[in-house]
């Protein structure tokens, strides 16, 4: 039986590149609200409000990354266990996942909190840079990209994006991780050290 897993912490803690790993080792898949946001951007498909508040670093309304999760939800591939990335951000989008879930007779397994320390994540995700081909994460210091790569710099990865969502994730995200120690499948992960060595605590946190 698949596991419904998530990942919440600050921007740049780790979520996207763990959240790839563990989705294959898992066989999961992996459900990313920035992804799909940054997808109906690049399709034109995002209001000019929307788009705004995503470049400079603020969430979207509740009720649209909702409707978002809703419909990807409803595809095949996350009928049975899915690992939720970058959703929940609010305690109200939790208590609609765990609605979401009820109906289907399932809740969050495990919620895995990343830990960062602050002082890291501007650096973390000034330098971070996607290969629009496959997706992939690198970071120029961390994880250089290959030479062949097709870079792209994401439009809210500048200094005066990441402190308005640092903000964001201090007023908004951070209600979600008591909100899971309460429903008592909170784990604590050092987010800090080689990407590898990070997946490992994962692992462990998981039980796996
Ligand atoms: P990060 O790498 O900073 O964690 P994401 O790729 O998850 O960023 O999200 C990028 C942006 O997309 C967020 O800053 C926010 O504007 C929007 N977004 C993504 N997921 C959500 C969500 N669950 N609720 C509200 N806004 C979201
Ligand atoms: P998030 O989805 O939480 O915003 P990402 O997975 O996109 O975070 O990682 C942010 C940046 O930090 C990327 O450039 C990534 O390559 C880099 N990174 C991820 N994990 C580590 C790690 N354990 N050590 C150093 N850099 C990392």
């Amino acid at each position: 039986m698949g596991q419904n897993i998530l990942l919440v912490g600050p921007p740049g803690a780790g979520k996207g590149t763990q959240a790839k790993i563990l989705a294959e080792q898992l066989k999961i898949p992996q459900l990313s609200t920035g992804d799909i946001l940054r997808a109906n951007k690049a399709a034109g498909k995002l209001t000019p409000e929307l788009t705004k508040a995503m470049d400079n670093g603020g969430l979207v309304p509740d009720e649209v990354v909702i409707d978002l999760i809703v419909d990807r939800m409803q595809q095949p591939d996350a009928l049975n266990g899915a690992l939720f990335d970058g959703f929940p951000r609010t305690v109200v989008q939790a208590e609609a996942l765990k609605a979401m879930l009820g109906k289907r007779g399932k809740r969050i397994d495990v919620a895995i909190a990343i830990e960062v320390d602050p002082a890291l994540l501007i650096e973390r995700t000034v330098l971070r840079r996607t290969d629009k081909r496959t997706g992939q994460i690198y970071h120029l210091k961390y994880n250089p990209p290959p030479p062949d790569a097709e870079l792209v710099h994401r439009a809210d990865d500048t200094e005066v994006a990441v402190k308005k969502r640092l903000d964001a994730y201090a007023r908004d995200t951070s209600a979600v991780i008591p909100f899971y120690e309460k429903e008592g499948v909170l784990k604590r992960v050092d987010g800090v050290g080689d990407v590898g060595e990070v997946t490992k605590r994962i692992f462990a946190a998981l039980g796996v």
